[in-house]
């Protein structure tokens, strides 16, 4: 697989940089945004991103909205969210709306890592499959199926 490429999304500074050094380190392609707002921005630059790691309990724009627009306009990128004992709830309504996955926070780096990557599998299977559609789509238009 070649290197997932994600997004770490937290409005607490010193843990999106210390995760982000540490999912460096295990060669992942990391970007980071601290509040909703920043996220959606970036999500729309970053047309290609596999996976965003996104706080449930941010000022502002909260995980769970951040979340229905993502799914809104990139709904193939997945997201896996990071909630507090308080939140739990929060991060299943998240799933409801198409999160991939949550984690506890402090997480465990070894946990999430495979989480990531079974979500960026599973979202490079998902758009092979769109990709395989889209071909059939055209050779049968041209007759040719
Ligand atoms: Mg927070």
């Amino acid at each position: 697989m070649t290197r997932p490429f994600i997004m770490i999304v937290d409005d607490e500074a010193p843990f999106v940089e210390t995760m982000t050094k540490r999912l460096q380190k295990r060669n992942l392609t990391v970007i980071t945004a601290f509040s909703g707002k920043e996220a959606l921005q970036k999500l729309a630059e970053n047309q290609n991103l596999d996976v965003v790691i996104l706080d449930v309990k941010m000022p502002g724009l909260d995980g769970i909205e951040t979340l229905r627009e993502m799914k809104k306009t990139q709904p193939l990128a997945e997201v896996i969210m990071l909630t507090g004992h308080a939140t739990v709830e929060t991060a299943i309504e998240g799933m409801k709306l198409g999160a991939y996955d949550y984690l506890m926070k402090p997480c465990d780096i070894d946990q999430l890592m495979s989480k990531v990557e079974e979500a960026t599998e599973k979202k490079r299977e998902h758009e092979e499959k769109i990709r395989e559609a889209k071909v059939k789509e055209v050779m049968s238009m041209h007759g040719l199926e």
